[in-house]
């Protein structure tokens, strides 16, 4: 540790005090980490398995984030930051999550090719007990009684310290059936070896349709002799005493799942890296849930899929994307907020002194905003020649519900109109003056020159028009009439 990842840190430190004095954005800055340090520590995390506590990813991930946040107090939960573009966050590695992945690539290669020279050596370091055994084995275990091979037990420690992590600590199916230290019989009985050679390798081979099969059944698809009924009786007793739920099949974890990928394939550390995330679907239920709470309402788990897809598909432009991040994160500091920091702050609004002040009310519930809003939807229903009613969740989260269904190019012009409005509010966040209509419409027009760039950059001008014709000439009628 202290060769290896010592001088690492310190390489990190270091860069991160030189970058500190570029302009960076928050982005800026997750982008430096992606492409500068993770390489590093993932080249040592693939090269030698050592174990790591937790702690030091915990103080990693700290000095990561006192970089992107220039120091300043994290407004956005780390696991919010870590979550792919795909699920609503920005993709800050989860160097733990890495340091998982490229060890668990390593265990599938002994799963899935032992022949390879080195998974073959470390096979042969194991006293009787086969590796895919101890990989699929419940918990805990005393490895040492196993193997004394270093390179063995530390892959194996850092693996379990994975499983406990996510609290999946009971035996696999995919366990095998010879060569296993929980299916003691298989030792002292070759007739189980013989099983293997016709393809009843691993426990869950002993499942048909889910239920555990019956003697008759597997004798018929794996050709058993009459003879063999007590071993099927011995295994059968060994699977009732492993997995809760008897005789049916326990269900697969994510994790189960990665050990059938193909461990050559370019990509897989990444694909792991993306499995082990999607165990922890856990972030989000908090954030819905306060959403809900304020808007006294019930977020669909598919509209709420639409809002986190809209942070990344609004706009190309990386300031207007964290600002929407910010939003649906619930990161602006409101005064129902400030008031449970400062006791001494009441939580009302200074507008329109009602409370509670929390984000919907200052996005879009606010009595002083009406007007605004108003104005903002009557704007879109002119422009997309459809009725357009006042909706929260447009406000908030620039996507229409099922009430207001939209086509994919007006989605697209609601959801970026929508978030220079909720940037308009945002600039007059704690002004007593409500944000003008017409400020918000040249705001837009100054953006949309930056997304027209960028299209034309792609060769996709036409699409462009496709969506924003109608809303330049509204824009332009209007500058005459207001010359006039
Ligand atoms: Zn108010």
């Amino acid at each position: 540790m202290a060769a290896n990842f010592t001088p690492l840190i310190s390489y990190m430190k270091s860069a991160f005090q030189r970058w500190a004095a570029l302009p960076l954005s928050p982005l800026g800055r997750i982008n430096r980490v992606k492409m500068n340090i993770l390489p590093k520590f993932l080249y040592l995390f693939q090269s030698i398995p050592l174990f790591l506590p937790k702690s030091f990813f915990k103080n990693t991930d700290k000095l990561i984030l006192s970089f992107i946040w220039a120091g300043k107090t994290p407004r956005v939960k780390k696991f919010s930051l870590q979550r792919s573009r795909l699920s609503g966050g920005l993709a800050l590695p989860n160097f733990m999550y890495y340091y998982w992945a490229a060890n668990i690539q390593k265990l599938v290669l002994w799963v899935q090719a032992p022949s390879l020279p080195w998974c073959h050596l470390e096979a042969q370091s194991c006293i009787s007990i086969s590796l895919p055994a101890l990989v699929f084995s419940s918990l805990p275990i005393a490895l040492s009684q196993y193997t004394d091979n270093p390179v063995v037990c530390t892959s194996l420690k850092i693996f379990y310290q994975f499983r406990r992590h996510f609290k999946s600590i009971s035996a696999s199916t995919m366990a095998p059936i010879c060569n296993n230290h929980l299916f003691p019989p298989s030792f002292m009985d070759s007739t189980f070896s013989l099983w293997e050679k016709k393809g009843l390798k691993c426990l869950e081979d002993l499942f048909i349709n889910n239920v555990l099969a019956n003697f008759s059944e597997l004798s018929s698809s794996f050709s058993l002799p009459p003879s063999h009924l007590l071993r099927f009786f011995q295994i059968r007793h060994c699977v009732s005493s492993l997995f809760v739920g008897f005789p049916s099949l326990p269900t697969k974890s994510a994790w189960e799942e990665v050990f059938k990928l193909n461990p050559h394939k370019r990509g897989i550390i990444s694909q792991i890296y993306a499995t082990i995330w999607s165990q922890d679907d856990s972030y989000n239920i908090k954030i819905v849930g306060a959403w809900e709470e304020e808007l006294g309402l019930e977020l669909e788990d598919d509209y709420w899929g639409r809002a986190l897809d809209n942070i990344r598909t609004t706009t190309s432009c990386a300031r207007l994307s964290f600002i929407q991040f910010k939003v649906v994160h619930r990161a602006h500091l409101s005064r129902s907020r400030l008031s449970k920091i400062y006791p001494n702050v009441p939580d009302m609004c200074e507008n329109c002194k009602l409370s509670a002040c929390n984000l919907s009310h200052m996005f879009v519930l606010c009595p002083k905003l009406q007007t605004f809003w108003n104005s903002f939807f009557g704007t879109m229903s002119d422009i997309l020649k459809i009725k357009l009613d006042l909706c929260p969740l447009i406000a908030i989260f620039g996507v229409s519900s099922q009430c207001q269904p939209l086509n994919h190019e007006q989605a697209s012009v609601v959801a970026f109109a929508s978030l220079l409005a909720r940037h308009r509010i945002l600039l007059s966040w704690t002004s007593p003056q409500p944000p003008s209509i017409s400020v918000w419409l040249r705001g837009l027009m100054f953006f949309l020159k930056l997304e027209k760039i960028k299209y034309n950059i792609r060769g996709r001008g036409d699409s462009f028009l496709g969506k924003w014709q109608q809303f330049i000439i509204y824009f332009n009628d209007l500058h005459t009439l207001e010359v006039d």
